[in-house]
């Protein structure tokens, strides 16, 4: 490497021309390679009202049949429905987890409905939040069940956005990427699409939602991805229905008046929305969970832990002083506990011992009433017994003088 061939940096990093192979040029074939081996998780969650057509729009993205029973529009609170499926083209496997709404919509107070879409989204990032935390993590084999995107299906009412429709997307846009579609486009005529989907944007920007953008800044993708993000929300139509087109079968559905091809773009946006999903941002959607949306939800929940990057005084902290700092904290709050403990087992016991002493004494009050009662009475017979005993010496003294008195009467008797 010739000296003259060195550029010094300002930051002091040499950058050199190297005159050999080295064959690190072949890094970013390993890491292909790698992932290929390693296989492909992508975790779509729809959220939409009952029959709006989200199991149809899936079965359409991938071509697939995993339609299942229709839902019931009986359901007295949302629920999830979560599939896995294990999908391949070419020599790319994809496990592709599916998670749709079921009820959402159909209660009379949806005051809550977002709440069980919440839960589910973070009990997926605090998964893995704690696989992070263990000490002994293994991402190779972990299943990551973070939600990439959340297609958000909007009725076409051509009207404006529901206050169900607000309120979800209000409550989940920072913790998912969200992608607004307007189902079953073919229910609505064009000039009305391009008047909803303006009314849309401007809803979703003044109430403050953040929907996901298309990245513009790889210049390979940045052309199509900002005149895609131009054309949101995508207009969907879903269909696994072969309609015959001149010569060709191709996937639409059949009307009176003609056929609605659902693979063309003249006809709906069904064509973007997979080719942004799928071929182009499919790495950056799931980019965007992990750098945005986990990692703030991972720093809120450290926050609530205790810990924190910098103390009072603005000084960085290091995690084994903000450990040291909790674990003595704890030690304190255990010891006031017991403390604490401690004076309460006292004053019950105190408590315990004056409500017996009390009952003690008036058992000790009782019985010496009775005692004397006892006593009275006692008394009371002996006197009877006294008298009565005095009564039956006066008895007998009495038979005794008049058995006297007859034999004398008898004897004078006699004698006359
Ligand atoms: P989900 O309950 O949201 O999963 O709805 P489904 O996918 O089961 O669809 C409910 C009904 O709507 C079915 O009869 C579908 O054929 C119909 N459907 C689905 N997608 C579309 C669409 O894009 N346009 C029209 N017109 N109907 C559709």
């Amino acid at each position: 490497i010739p000296d003259d061939e060195e550029i010094q940096k300002e930051d002091n990093i040499r950058c050199l021309t190297t005159l050999g192979h080295f064959g690190f040029e072949c890094f970013p074939y390993q890491l292909v390679n790698r992932s290929i081996q390693q296989g492909f998780a992508f975790n779509i969650l729809c959220v939409g009202e009952t029959g709006i057509g989200k199991s149809t729009l899936i079965d359409t993205l991938f071509n697939t049949n995993l339609k299942d029973n229709k839902s019931s529009h009986f359901y007295s609170n949302v629920g999830l429905k979560i599939q896995t499926y294990e999908l391949q083209e070419s020599n790319v496997q994809l496990k592709l987890t599916v998670v749709k709404t079921v009820g959402y919509g159909d209660q009379l107070n949806k005051e809550t409905s977002y709440q069980p879409i919440i839960d589910y989204i973070d009990a997926q990032l605090e998964a893995y939040l704690q696989e992070e935390l263990k000490i002994k993590r293994s991402f190779f084999e972990y299943h990551d069940s973070r939600v990439h995107v959340c297609l958000y299906f909007i009725s076409p009412t051509g009207h404006s956005l529901k206050s169900l429709d607000l309120l979800t997307m209000k409550n989940i846009d920072s913790r998912v990427n969200i992608i607004p579609l307007i189902a079953k486009a073919d229910t609505i005529s064009k000039n009305d699409l391009q008047k909803f989907k303006s009314k849309i944007m401007n809803e979703l920007i003044s109430n403050g939602i953040q929907i996901y953008q298309f990245p513009t800044d790889d210049e390979t993708t940045a052309q199509v991805n900002s005149s895609m993000n131009g054309l949101l929300p995508f207009a969907v139509v879903g269909s696994m229905d072969e309609v015959k087109v001149g010569k060709r079968m191709v996937r639409g559905r059949h009307y009176p008046w003609g056929v609605l091809q659902v693979e063309n773009e003249n006809h709906c946006d069904f064509v973007k929305l997979r080719d942004m999903l799928l071929c182009t941002n499919m790495e950056n959607l799931k980019e965007q969970t992990h750098t945005q949306h986990y990692e703030c939800y991972r720093c809120c929940r450290l926050q609530k832990m205790g810990f924190t990057d910098v103390g009072p005084d603005n000084q960085p902290v290091s995690f084994q002083e903000i450990y040291e700092a909790k674990r003595q904290e704890f030690y304190d709050q255990c010891q006031r506990q017991e403390e604490e403990l401690k004076q309460r087992f006292m004053q019950l016991v105190k408590e315990k011992e004056t409500t017996l002493k009390e009952a003690e004494k008036e058992l000790q009050d009782k019985f010496e009433h009775l005692k004397r009662v006892q006593q009275e009475e006692i008394m009371k017979l002996e006197e009877e017994r006294r008298q009565l005993e005095e009564e039956i010496i006066d008895f007998y003294k009495m038979k005794a003088s008049s058995e006297t008195l007859q034999t004398q009467v008898c004897t004078n008797t006699k004698k006359d």
